[in-house]
């Protein structure tokens, strides 16, 4: 049984293709990987270098659960004040 891909070499038991063609398409897969994460890794290094030269940018990258985190602070700073404004005045 030749290999379907090439048509050249046997295929491997077990296999649809031969060991020629497996392992091309292993190599193509893993060099997917390591592409999305270095493009992953290059984000992230980009978001940290931008956060931590906020002079070099005119909006400092602010993270979405930093972003989430300081709008619950102003939430909870608006309602202490709501209710230390209800309460009865001592003296
Ligand atoms: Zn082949």
């Amino acid at each position: 049984m030749p290999c379907p891909k090439c048509g050249t070499r046997e295929k491997l038991p077990g296999q649809s293709v031969c060991r020629q063609c497996l392992t091309a398409y292993q190599r193509e897969r893993r060099a997917r990987v390591r592409a999305a994460l270095a493009a992953s890794q290059n984000h992230a290094d980009s978001a940290f270098h931008s956060h931590m030269q906020p002079t070099a940018n005119p909006q400092p990258y602010v993270s979405p659960s930093e972003s989430l985190r300081l709008q619950m602070i102003r939430l909870y700073n608006l309602e202490r004040t709501r209710i230390n404004n209800l309460k009865p005045h001592r003296d």
